[in-house]
């Protein structure tokens, strides 16, 4: 039986048998006991499903992995201590030294830093690809070397909505994978894979955990990639480290997640705690109902403040307005997500008042929780830069990006409102 997104988000990924606790439980053990040594090998080998070390894998982690698979369309999922692990091993489970990626340049600045500094310092070259290139342009981004494309669905915290269909098409025409991080939309409101995507990546710290208690990120495969159309021998050869495993014959279509799990989770470490894991699973119960509050609750804001005279410009994909508004219709027709910005008249000085005469919305770093937040780029993330270098890189003296969370609208709109009176 195919259940509807909603139904996913609440039970997908664990049935418990008789007698079994109701709750995805919290299996807070490194270890795990076997009558025979025998039994315990086949596990080493791969040769057999089990738990023998929670670095490689958990029950809480396999559940609540399962889980996402589920709500992505996926055939299988990995989760991993942070959004930045997901998005380092998405890509190293791929490239090695001397490979290469096309990146949009529309990214979180955290994803920009691991590929544009660490990765290029372990030998992995990237190309960026503005926003608004043409298909021409992505297609000329591409190199011999190339071996995978990462996009952002919608950026944070520029709110650029990426032409998935179109990356996807440039990308398989290369013989390559495209990487999705669908972290602002979730699944819930866009699913990459139904789109063409390959592989899709999660800041599960963000709309997924919902509510600004617990670090960690997910990487889910589609199981539609081709790996053996020669580029990709790590996984078409013999993997030494794992007795001489072939990835793409053993596995079929979870060639990539399982060597994710075996390989690089076994090298790198960043595991997720089943503690987070538990949390996350809450977050994701009702992560379709909280996503449709967000949603609604940012539009209706968006309108008011493009109403405002204190107002002089605002970001919100799902307005009219935007210059993305019939790519949002066309990939996520029920809403976005609940992030917007916008920029007050008056400058720096007026948009520093404003935020500090928020009673309701709070001043955090955090994006995508429950609660309303708001940051003001110029004075905290981005203060090293002057002016002229915050308009490169598209953050203005005044812009404020909000996070509008699930409270009533109403107060959401009065505490805005009594803000801008301030200015
Ligand atoms: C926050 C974020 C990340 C990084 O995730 P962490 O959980 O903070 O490591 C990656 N991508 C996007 C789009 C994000 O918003």
């Amino acid at each position: 039986m195919d259940y509807h997104i909603n139904t996913k988000c609440v039970q997908s990924g664990y049935e418990p048998k008789n007698g079994e606790p109701r709750i995805v439980p919290i299996v807070q053990s490194t270890t795990y006991k076997y009558d025979s040594a025998a039994t315990l090998g086949k596990l080493f080998d791969l040769e057999e499903d089990g738990f023998f070390y929670t670095r490689l894998s958990n029950p809480t982690l396999s559940a609540v992995a399962a889980k996402i698979a589920a709500l992505e369309g996926g055939v299988g999922a990995m989760l991993t201590a942070s959004g930045q692990a997901a998005s380092m091993m998405s890509v190293t489970n791929i490239c090695h030294a001397g490979d290469h990626v096309v990146c949009a340049s529309a990214i979180y600045g955290g994803t920009f830093n691991l590929f544009n500094k660490s990765l290029r310092e372990l030998g992995i070259d990237f190309t960026f690809v503005k926003p608004d290139a043409t298909e021409e342009e992505i297609e000329a981004a591409f190199q011999d070397n190339t071996k995978c494309a990462f996009i952002e669905s919608v950026s944070n915290p520029s709110l650029d909505v990426a032409d998935v269909e179109l990356y996807a098409n440039v990308a398989h025409r290369h013989g390559v994978p495209l990487i999705v991080d669908n972290t602002f939309p979730t699944p819930v409101n866009f699913r990459p894979f139904e789109w063409g995507a390959d592989i899709v990546t999660h800041s599960t710290s963000k709309y997924m955990d919902g509510h600004a208690a617990a670090l960690g990120g997910v990487i889910v495969d589609s199981g539609n990639f081709d790996w053996t159309n020669g580029k990709f021998p790590a996984f078409t050869e013999p993997d030494e480290s794992y007795h001489g495993v072939i990835y793409s014959e053993k596995f079929g279509k979870a060639a990539y997640i399982t060597k994710a799990m075996t390989h690089l989770m076994r090298d790198y470490g960043a595991q997720q705690s089943p503690q987070n894991a538990f949390l996350l699973n809450l977050g994701l119960e009702t992560l379709f109902l909280r996503m449709e509050r967000h949603c609604s609750n940012a539009l209706t804001l968006a309108k008011y403040l493009e109403k405002s005279e204190k107002v002089e410009w605002i970001n919100y994909p799902g307005l009219e307005s935007n210059k993305y508004y019939e790519r949002v219709k066309k990939y996520m027709p029920n809403g976005c997500c609940g992030v917007i910005s916008f920029g007050v008249k008056g400058g720096r000085e007026a948009a520093m008042k404003f935020m500090d005469s928020l009673k309701l919305a709070n001043l955090v770093v955090h994006v995508a929780d429950a609660r309303t937040s708001v940051l003001h780029p110029a004075s905290t993330t981005h203060r090293q830069l002057n002016d002229q270098q915050l308009a490169d890189c598209g953050v203005t003296p005044n812009l404020i990006r909000m996070s509008v969370g699930i409270e009533y609208i109403d107060d959401i709109i009065a505490d805005v409102e009594q803000a801008l009176a301030k200015i």
